[in-house]
């Protein structure tokens, strides 16, 4: 089997630890090829070189590569997707439109968020909310996936692959880059943080949340929320846990006054140890805590700041 996988590069960095997770996924069946695209990756193919499993790094520096755009960045990987059984990328919200586009032009179906590789045409990925999981088996030519990095450890850096340069053809400019407006935060990134604390609609505003960040700045954990905390204005979009947010599984999760609600649970329900801050004792949360308080947010979670200092 020969892999090409997509490589998490925003704005020239390299995401290590959700890479070396999608390899660790990608190894198991075969050889993998890394690729690095964007507008200067040198730095980026260096780090990349040393994930355990990854046979080869190959780079294509362009500025039709540089914001991750999805019409450009399919066309070059379908330019240079001969002799690869699978293509292969984390699911993060760029791969999830990348990924797509690829299999279309392929001709071939996309299987998302694989939690597990069975063989080489065979995959489980979650459904209806995480509730079942299917095993999908494909018969396409090429498989083209995405993979949920939080169910794959993250392959060791003791690597020094071979690294290539290659050039672009002409790309579509269908779509063109104009801004991106990003939430600066503090502390780990949500998706790779061993540690996460979330808090749902009770937080009541955003400037509540600083309690939230005040323990997950004790602990070194990144701050997440329900979807009712980011529709209600009191989170930034890329804060929410869940079906529609993102999928964590970190060593620790404190929901903070989040009922539990599955589309929630969809999102955090594989993180090894769960608290649950609730102040009503039959919140659904509770069934899949390893621990629960049941009280106040607005008291327990400053306590609980209080005592780690
Ligand atoms: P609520 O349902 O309002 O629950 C608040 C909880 O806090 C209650 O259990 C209450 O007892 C407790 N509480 C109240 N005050 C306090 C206090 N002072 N101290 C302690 N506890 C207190 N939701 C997500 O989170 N992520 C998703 O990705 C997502 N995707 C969705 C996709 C679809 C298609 C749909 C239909 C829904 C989705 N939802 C998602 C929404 C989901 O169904 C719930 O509505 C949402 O998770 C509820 O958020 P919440 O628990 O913060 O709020």
């Amino acid at each position: 089997m020969s892999i090409l996988l997509l490589a998490e590069i925003t704005d020239s960095t390299l995401s290590l630890d959700i890479t070396a997770r999608a390899v660790a996924a990608a190894s198991k069946l075969g050889d993998v090829t890394l690729l690095c695209v964007g507008s200067s990756v040198a730095d980026a193919a260096a780090e990349a070189a040393t994930i355990d499993g990854v046979s080869k790094v190959i780079t294509a520096e362009s500025d039709a590569l540089a914001y991750r755009i999805a019409e450009p960045t399919a066309s070059f990987i379908v330019s240079i997707a001969d002799g690869y059984s699978h293509i292969i990328a984390p699911a993060t919200n760029d791969a999830k439109n990348i990924l797509p586009r690829v299999a279309a032009l392929l001709d071939v179906m996309v299987i998302s968020d694989v939690i597990e590789i069975e063989s080489e045409d065979t995959f489980q990925r979650p459904i209806y909310a995480g509730n079942a999981i299917q095993t999908v088996q494909s018969s396409d030519a090429t498989k083209v996936l995405t993979v949920r990095t939080a169910s794959f450890e993250p392959a060791q850096l003791t690597n020094s692959a071979p690294i290539e340069a290659i050039n672009t053809p002409t790309l579509p400019t269908l779509s063109t880059w104009v801004e991106d407006k990003v939430e600066v935060t503090k502390g780990p990134e949500l998706s790779s943080a061993k540690i996460v604390v979330s808090a749902g609609r009770p937080i009541g505003s955003l400037d509540n949340f600083d309690i939230v960040k005040a323990l997950a700045g004790k602990l070194d954990a990144a701050v997440g929320a329900s979807r009712a905390a980011v529709d209600a204005g009191f989170a930034p979009n890329d804060w929410q846990v869940g079906q529609t947010g993102k999928v964590v599984a970190p060593n620790l999760y404190i929901a903070c006054g989040i009922s539990g609600a599955i589309q929630h649970l969809a999102g955090m329900k594989g993180s090894k140890v769960i608290v649950a801050i609730n102040k009503d004792p039959d919140a659904p949360i509770f069934k899949v805590a390893d621990y629960g308080l049941v009280g106040d947010l607005f008291e327990i979670v400053p306590e609980l700041t209080e005592q780690l200092s």
